[in-house]
């Protein structure tokens, strides 16, 4: 079966008792022990054992082509419980461009709980190498396209370099989603998604995955960490993001060709200096993604504002200004849901960050194109006149 037909029936589970179609939320947060006082059920406990989040694992096992999954509260809760699989001392590579809020985690507070993390340009693979060559790496951070420049990072290369000198590779895949890259096929050990993003795509549950490419003590650490951290899904969000998976593919694949179409028109529009979208001939890191991401580029672009020709206005007080006139467009932080989202983000992300001030990340949702381009025009005008 094709992966899109696995997610539209979420792996075809019925429900045993009923045959109901849709599997049933289950609320109990306990389950009977055996009079001999075994649990042959297998479940003990719903901190770790709820049977409403098997579905939603199993059907991102199939998509991703990997060993198991397991949902966390959100794709915070599931980054971090990689760091937190390493030990005191460990050495992280992780990307300059990435999720902002998992760098500040890293920079900030792993490094303080004993991790040793360096941010390295991950789009050149020399760059990985060198830093495997003069360091002892154990794990290797990769987000591909990264938020919000978009940054495309090789993932058969970094991989290939990683596992030479024995560390593992976990790739952020949150925005390729498993219809456009399959990072296991490239060689990635672990991959993450924030499945608030794609994967659920209605911008109505928290979550977050990690799935293994094969059984290992890196992931059986991850395992132990969801159980007794307890950072877990509620059985409702868990029944959402599978309900959210079955329109994975008619989503991403609307999403792709929508966003091709608008970073293909406004890349020549007069008050736009620059069109970030990896599906653009002029984007650096194009050909690599042509090769990783299989059937469109995402959802995703960032468009870099154009400030006034006599310098009365600056390109990030236009692109706020943008912002502040789009009627169509939600201004609002996150992506991946049904409805667009625009976002300035050097606004949100504060000192330190490599976003240009008149950036603003754009995540293209199902509305019309034609009234999405539309919007954003009338926005850019009034934010010149
Ligand atoms: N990774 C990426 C690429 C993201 O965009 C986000 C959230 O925006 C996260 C991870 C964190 O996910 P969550 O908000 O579900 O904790």
């Amino acid at each position: 079966m094709k992966p899109a037909s696995i997610a539209a029936q979420g792996l075809g589970w019925v429900d045993d008792q009923t045959r109901a179609v849709v599997p049933p939320i289950h609320t109990s947060t306990t389950f009977l022990r055996d009079p001999d006082n075994q649990y042959r059920s297998g479940r003990i406990y719903a901190r770790d054992h709820n049977p409403t989040f098997d579905q939603a694992e199993a059907v991102l096992t199939a998509l991703e082509g990997g060993h198991a999954s397991l949902l966390f509260a959100s794709g915070m809760a599931a980054a971090t419980a990689v760091f937190q699989a390493l030990a005191p001392g460990d050495r992280v590579l992780a990307p300059k461009v990435m999720y902002w809020s998992l760098r500040n985690w890293l920079a900030n507070f792993a490094t303080q709980w004993g991790l040793r993390v360096q941010f390295i340009d991950m789009s050149n693979p020399d760059h990985v190498r060198s830093a495997v060559q003069s360091d002892k790496i154990d794990l290797v951070w990769i987000e591909t396209p990264a938020n919000p420049l978009w940054t495309i990072t090789d993932i058969a290369a970094t991989s290939e370099i990683a596992h030479a000198s024995g560390a593992i590779v976990a790739v952020d895949s949150t925005v390729a989603t498993p219809v456009l890259t399959r990072p296991f096929e490239l060689g990635a050990d672990i991959v993450m998604h924030s499945a608030t993003k794609y994967l659920n795509g209605h911008s109505d549950v928290i979550a977050g995955t990690l799935t293994a490419r094969e059984d290992t003590p890196l992931w059986q650490r991850i395992r132990s960490i969801r159980a007794q951290i307890g950072g877990v899904l509620g059985p409702f969000e868990a029944w959402l993001l599978t309900r959210g998976m079955r329109t994975l593919f008619p989503r991403v694949r609307a999403a792709c060709a929508s966003a091709q179409s608008i970073a293909e028109r406004l890349a020549q529009h007069p008050l736009i200096d620059e069109v970030l979208y990896p599906g653009l001939q002029s984007f650096p890191g194009h050909v690599l993604a042509a090769q990783q991401m299989h059937g469109g580029f995402g959802g995703m672009l960032s468009i870099r504002v154009r400030g006034s020709k006599n310098g009365s206005l600056k390109g990030e007080e236009a692109a706020i200004a943008t912002a502040a006139k789009v009627q169509l467009w939600k201004r609002a932080t996150s992506l991946g849901g049904v409805e667009s989202l625009i976002e300035h983000r050097a606004s949100v992300e504060g000192a330190g960050t490599p976003v240009p001030g008149d950036l603003l990340r754009l995540s293209v949702g199902l509305e019309e194109t034609d009234d999405l381009v539309a919007d954003l025009e009338q926005a850019l005008a009034q934010a010149h006149s």
